[in-house]
């Protein structure tokens, strides 16, 4: 190889040259990225809905020393707490040496995600078959959800109070289900349809039984149906009024690629950012700052209800913290969002060659090229932005240089096509310093979502070193 140039050598001082972290991933480290995203991708077969996921992370804090925080009386530096907000979302706290009014490093992702939820009155039989009417949540292709296997999951609550927690189409011995799509022989007029037009929300029926009870009564398939229901679950017709139960793609995360680079599941928006961000609280001992994580609820739908983010039981949780360390006064908790630092951990748009038309290349995030930094997201003249500011920026810059953390900075797409937001302004709204900081998706909200798993373990210890 012959001599660099001095243009050469000025280049590499002063671009900021893009390129992939593969490169520089060494034998060992391999080894420790393929683990972690094999532990991942348990993580997202174990928990595909807000309440599992909640369930299992539970599960796991108490086996690392968590405890319910409304069962401590007193907290103390390098104390380890959660609470969890009606099975849906759930915040997590190890106390730090200083004072909470200094300040918090959060980091703060989803749990839920775009999925087909089932109907109040969601039985119905016609043709012969018997099918669950549902109504999509949050940003679907509806095309995307047609004949392909699913499952069920959720929960129905009986007038009684009795919980029954539902996962059919999970195991191997399960019976799947699926929603039907027009063969192309006779879909001349279905295809000069839009795209978006092509499948109908009235459409996404899902097909669940074709066997009649008995010959004579009337609806007879559903008897059938709600007669199997009844005897597994004990349930009437009349208790899907009070059930959530939902639609999700019954396949498996998997390994991507004959290099075994990415990973292919449902959900990874945002449970790549929950699992790298509870992980990442995992790993903390005695910090300097009180390190919080959060997974919330409702994101894909806009952070409202008791269980999203909007919800003051975020707060409440705080409260506690400063009345159970003992620091509390008046206004304090204002203070303290003030003086807090957030990573909003939510994924981004990765480029796709095949949609290149959709990014700027410049602005882009790439897959393999580490955690992506969004400093503002919204849609057109940054309309419901959440920016961040350049002083915070710089310090996240700095946190990730020191630590060898790969990072991009990036924006959705072209800026006059769309756009999208986070949790990141609701928190920023309270005064504290948000960024958003995710890893980059292919084929977002599909029943089948891509990712690095460099990126996946980058992100895991950005969180971490944001934390610690
Ligand atoms: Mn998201
Ligand atoms: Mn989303």
């Amino acid at each position: 190889m012959g001599e660099s140039t001095k243009g050469e050598e000025l280049k590499k001082e002063l671009f900021n040259i893009k390129k992939t972290g593969w490169l520089e991933v060494k034998e060992d480290q391999m080894e420790k990225i393929q683990k972690f995203a094999d532990e991942y991708m348990y993580f997202l077969n174990v928990g595909k809905t807000e309440r599992e996921v909640v369930e299992n992370t539970t599960k796991i804090l108490i086996e690392n020393g968590f405890k319910n925080v409304i069962e401590v009386e007193n907290l103390n530096p390098g104390d380890k707490v959660y609470y969890v907000n009606r099975e849906k979302s759930i915040y997590i706290a190890v106390i730090g040496k200083e004072k909470l009014e200094n300040g918090l490093n959060i980091v703060g992702a989803h749990v839920d995600s775009p999925r087909l939820d089932l109907k109040p009155n969601p039985l119905y039989e016609d043709g012969g078959f018997a099918l669950l009417k549902t109504h999509y949540y949050g940003g679907i292709k509806k095309y995307q959800w047609t004949t392909i296997p699913l499952a069920i999951h959720g929960v129905i609550v009986k007038s009684n109070g009795e919980k029954i927690k539902i996962n059919i189409g999970e195991e191997e011995s399960d019976p799947v289900f699926t929603i039907t799509d027009l063969l192309p022989h006779l879909a001349q007029e279905q295809m000069e349809k839009k795209l978006k037009d092509g499948i109908e929300g009235e459409a996404l029926n899902v097909l669940v039984g074709s066997i009649p009870f008995d010959e004579k009564t009337s609806e007879s398939v559903k008897l059938n149906i709600l007669n199997i229901l009844n005897e597994k679950y004990g349930i009437k017709e009349v208790d899907f009024l009070s059930s959530e139960l939902e639609i999700v793609p019954a396949f498996k995360a998997r390994t991507l690629g004959f290099d075994r680079s990415m990973v292919a599941a449902y959900g990874q928006d945002d449970k790549i950012c929950a699992y790298t961000s509870l992980r990442a609280i995992l790993d903390v001992q005695n910090p300097q700052k009180t390190a919080v994580c959060i997974l919330s609820d409702k994101e894909e739908i806009g952070s409202m209800g008791n269980t999203g983010m909007e919800s003051h039981v975020f707060d409440n949780f705080i409260a506690e913290l400063l009345n159970k360390t003992g620091e509390n006064r008046p206004n304090l908790l204002e203070k303290v969002f003030c003086n807090s630092k957030m990573l909003s951990a939510d994924v981004d748009a990765g480029f796709d060659p095949i949609y290149a038309s959709a990014s700027e290349h410049n602005n882009a995030a790439f897959l393999g090229r580490g955690i992506g930094l969004n400093k503002y997201t919204g849609a057109r003249g940054k309309s419901g932005a959440s920016d961040a500011n350049a002083e915070y920026v710089a310090e996240i810059r700095k946190l990730f240089e020191e630590n060898d953390i790969r990072y991009q900075l990036s924006e959705l797409g072209k800026v006059d096509l769309g756009g999208g937001g986070t949790i990141a302004y609701i928190l920023a709204n309270k005064g504290i310093d948000v960024i958003d900081c995710g890893v980059p998706v292919l084929s977002m909200h599909a029943p089948y979502e891509v990712t690095s798993k460099y990126d996946l373990y980058m992100a895991y210890r950005g969180y971490n070193a944001f934390l610690k």
